[in-house]
């Protein structure tokens, strides 16, 4: 965790660490065809730079919607949110964005659409592509840069879209539920792929996922959000080593740190 502006043991004394991310006492409605509907209570949470957060919660409790309001999309009603110490609110561009439902543009080739990211914020299509295109390799695209989305494996399709994401080079990658529609041995050849990815690019990475094994094997620190209106309920720090590969799933620490997050995901956490 970033810490605050304090005196070291040498007696000089040190500078605030900005978080990459802090979000404090946010608070969204939403005025529905039903009435009005309150979709987040005074969500507060914060990620260090470098630190992998992931926030779970039930279908329905919010998740896309902080989402939405981080990366600038909508504003909050209430609260501040702040990416690298500036104020994020109505902002888009401060941090790459996944959203739960990045599709490919399927009459664009993979190429294509991976640098839509970097065309959009005014490179030029032809130099896009030049910058683009060794990373194709990395993300296990190589050779389909001329294909279009349909011919694509789900598992492909989600990283070209991720590729897209890290394109528009930003220190904050905000992930919503990027495997959440893959098949379960997909998902886990993508688990340990992206902790790479994560350890050889150093971003901050803010994840969503409803699924307490991937976010036990992901994360440094976990946030537990309740049903609808979705509020922090409580928050597990992982101190299992890294690097981590599958098998660590088998391990007793492992096993305990999930049945915690379950528990907190009853509501325990609450009391
Ligand atoms: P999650 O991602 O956790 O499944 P969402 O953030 O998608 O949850 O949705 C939370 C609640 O907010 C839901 O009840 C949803 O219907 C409502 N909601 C989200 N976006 C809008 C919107 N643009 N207009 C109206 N209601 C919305
Ligand atoms: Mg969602």
């Amino acid at each position: 965790m970033a810490t605050a502006a304090g005196r070291c043991g040498c007696g000089i004394v040190t500078q605030p660490v900005k978080e990459a991310i802090a979000v404090r006492g946010m608070s969204k409605g939403f005025r529905e065809r039903s009435g009005w509907v309150e979709a987040l209570r005074e969500v507060s949470i914060a990620a260090a730079g470098g630190e992998f957060v992931t926030i779970i919660g039930p279908s329905g409790c919010g998740k896309s919607t902080l989402f939405n309001i981080i990366s600038g999309v909508i504003a909050p009603d209430e609260g501040e949110v702040l990416i690298q110490g500036q104020d994020a609110r109505g902002r888009v561009g401060l941090a790459g964005y996944m959203p739960q439902k990045d599709l490919l543009l399927p009459w664009r080739t993979v190429l294509d659409n991976v640098v839509l990211g970097m065309e959009v914020s005014g490179m030029k299509a032809a130099a896009a592509r030049e910058q683009a295109r060794p990373m194709l390799g990395e993300f296990g695209l190589a050779g389909f840069e001329g294909a279009y989305p349909a011919a694509l494996s789900g598992g492909m399709r989600q990283r070209a879209a991720l590729l897209r994401t890290v394109l528009f080079h930003r220190d904050i990658l905000l992930l919503d539920e990027p495997f959440g529609a893959l098949d379960a041995l997909t998902r886990r050849a993508m688990h340990e792929w992206l902790l790479g990815l994560w350890g050889r690019l150093g971003k901050t990475i803010l994840f969503v996922t409803h699924d307490v094994e991937e976010a036990v094997l992901l994360s440094d620190r976990v946030y537990v959000m309740s049903a609808r209106p979705g509020r922090i309920i409580g928050e597990l720090a992982i101190p299992l080593p890294r690097p981590r590969h599958a098998e660590i799933a088998l391990g007793g620490e492992f096993v305990e740190l999930k049945r915690l997050l379950l528990g907190m995901l009853r509501g325990e956490a609450a009391a």
